[in-house]
């Protein structure tokens, strides 16, 4: 057991705050600013001042104990990356907007990393040459840099954060679905010592490309994602895995449609080979950007959308790819949207926050036209599943057949088994049993670790203030001096028996606070324990507070430090 020191409320850099931030819009944000953890430095980036610095290294701690327990070996790899290797992979240009991009002095191009797959693969080229060096794991724990469309919700959300990245090195499909196995029961275990309440869903792989992809979702109202869930099964899937295809309602269009018409619609094979992707998809509806501007386009009555002529129609506009991430603000959005491996997908993301009618989504119901305000189910129904069969609550689960709820989560992780997408790009092979080369497979494996402290005081937090679960609270015991001389001397005695019992103990002794506002700040700041030294301090007598569940009592010092300790 170690002695902790403690922690003086006088000297801590931690200055409350009783008004929200003008910009907060999630309890989490709130409460962690006006707490005193984190400030904004700009958006997105955030300053972690000590107690959050404390809360954010007790997540890391975890992570990395249980990241250690599988066997993964723990790196450090810049953050500050060539563009080469992310030009090999296609990711320079496929990430877009998202990438921070800088030039060197000599005018070369660098990026600052948003994941690494790229160059986990090249390390492991350079130092493994043989089966018998595989399989292996790797790990960090680093800064990440996104230029994300909408930083926000603080922490929850940024373009400067903190990911535990690991990818996973296999000779053999086996060997991969093994490490996936492995990391899937460490994220389980980490977020349940982490205190979070979590679902597993099936996602999609996005920009990440491979196939097999599982997301950890904190179910939050203030998440991003929207997920199914069924209530008499174990099926569950964000919706972002759900893709269909719409053709138009019979009986003409509603209204409220706005029709533009489109004459000159573009085909496919000029569109293709404008944008360098193959012409053997169809869709009914794809999105690009022209000009930067998210753009339906095609969509000729219940013809397949006709891609090809676009590139030359909107010359000279800038024709780009979309991608899911372009998305990321538009939940309402019908998405068609090229992929890594083409043209893929058809996606309406069903939404419970938009209230029916004001889809902003486009289709078309005519030829040679498009729509605007169209309604899904009014206006357009499902002709296709492309993917997996879920849309609106209540839809049968497409597993048990009971009525699916929706919810709002937080993703908090997600899983990838990548395959070899990566090993081919760059000739990752390792000699095999028989002496020919071999090539690798690969997992690849995050857990947001800043974001997870965010999502863990969305959780848990009430109107008071934080709550913190024990496993990752800046302190153990919050100790209150709420007066004095008499009450000052107890709490000074409680702060230091607690400390030598091993307790990490933050001690109010800031003079010239009233108690009610130091309970406020204690309330506020979340410690699991809150131990008062108030007006019965010459009895000997204490109140404590469990702050989850909410209950104090009175009792004498020896009886409350067994409490805690
Ligand atoms: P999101 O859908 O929220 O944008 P993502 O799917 O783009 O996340 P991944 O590429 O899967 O994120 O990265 C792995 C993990 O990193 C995510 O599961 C999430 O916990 C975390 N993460 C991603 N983007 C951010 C961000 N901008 N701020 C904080 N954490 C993030
Ligand atoms: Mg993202
Ligand atoms: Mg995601
Ligand atoms: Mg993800």
């Amino acid at each position: 057991m170690s002695t902790h020191h403690v922690q003086r409320m006088s000297r801590l850099m931690a200055k409350t705050l009783r008004e929200d931030p003008a910009d907060a819009e999630t309890l989490s944000h709130r409460l962690l600013v006006r707490a005193g953890y984190v400030r904004r430095s700009s958006a997105g980036v955030w300053t972690w001042l000590p107690l959050g610095k404390k809360v954010l290294d007790n997540v890391s701690r975890i992570v990395r104990e249980e990241m250690d327990a599988i066997g993964a070996q723990e790196v450090l790899l810049p953050a500050l990356l060539p563009k080469e290797p992310y030009e090999v992979s296609g990711r320079w240009s496929e990430y877009g907007d998202l990438l921070f991009r800088l030039k060197d002095r000599k005018g070369a191009d660098y990026l600052l990393g948003p994941t690494h797959e790229e160059i986990f693969t090249l390390v492991v080229k350079d130092q493994c040459t043989s089966y018998k060096d595989l399989p292996v794991m790797l790990y960090q724990i680093q800064t990440k840099y996104r230029d994300e469309a909408r930083p926000r919700s603080g922490v929850l959300r940024g373009r400067e954060f903190q990911m535990k990245d690991s990818y996973s090195f296999d000779v053999s499909d086996e060997g991969l679905a093994e490490s996936y196995r492995l990391h899937r029961e460490a994220y389980v275990r980490i977020f349940e010592r982490l205190g979070l309440d979590h679902r597993i869903v099936s996602a999609v792989s996005g920009a990440m490309g491979g196939s097999a992809s599982e997301e950890f979702l904190a179910p939050a109202g203030a998440g991003e994602d929207t997920f199914v869930d069924c209530p008499s099964c174990d099926y569950a899937a964000n919706t972002e895995a759900v893709t269909f295809a719409l053709k138009p309602v019979e009986g003409g269009a509603h209204p409220a449609l706005e029709e533009i018409p489109t004459p000159d619609t573009p085909t496919i094979e000029t569109l293709a080979a404008h944008l360098g992707v193959p012409a053997s998809a169809t869709l009914k509806n794809l999105m690009v950007k022209v000009d930067g501007e998210i753009t339906a386009v095609g969509v000729p009555g219940d013809r397949e959308v006709d891609l090809g002529k676009l590139g030359e129609h909107l010359a000279p506009a800038v024709v780009e790819l979309v991608t899911a991430e372009d998305f990321a603000d538009r939940p309402d959005l019908v998405r068609g949207y090229v992929g890594p491996q083409g043209l893929e997908k058809v996606r309406y993301l069903a939404d419970p926050r938009v209230a029916p009618g004001t889809a902003w989504v486009t289709g078309a119901n005519k030829a040679d036209t498009h729509a605007r305000n169209v309604v899904c189910g009014r206006d357009f129904e499902v002709d296709r599943y492309l993917d997996v069969v879920v849309v609106e609550p209540g839809d049968p689960c497409p597993a048990c057949g009971a009525g699916l709820k929706l919810d709002r989560a937080i993703e908090i992780g997600h899983i990838f088994q990548l395959g070899r997408k990566y090993a081919d790009a760059f000739g990752l092979d390792v000699l095999g049993k028989e002496g020919k080369p071999v090539r690798v497979t690969m997992g690849s494996y995050g857990i947001g670790v800043s974001r997870a402290v965010a999502a863990l005081a969305e959780q848990t937090a009430d109107e008071r203030g934080l709550r913190w679960p024990a496993a990752v609270a800046p302190a153990d015991v919050h100790v209150v001096a709420a007066g004095k001389a008499v009450p000052l001397a107890l709490a000074e005695e409680a702060a230091a028996a607690l400390a030598a019992a091993g307790r990490r103990v933050l001690l109010d002794d800031r003079p010239g606070l009233s108690p009610g506002v130091k309970l406020t700040d204690a309330e506020l700041i979340g410690v699991p324990w809150i131990l008062v030294a108030g007006r019965r301090s010459a009895e000997g007598v204490v109140e404590l507070q469990d702050r989850a569940a909410g209950t104090r009592e009175e009792l004498p010092l020896a009886e409350a430090l067994g409490r805690v300790g």
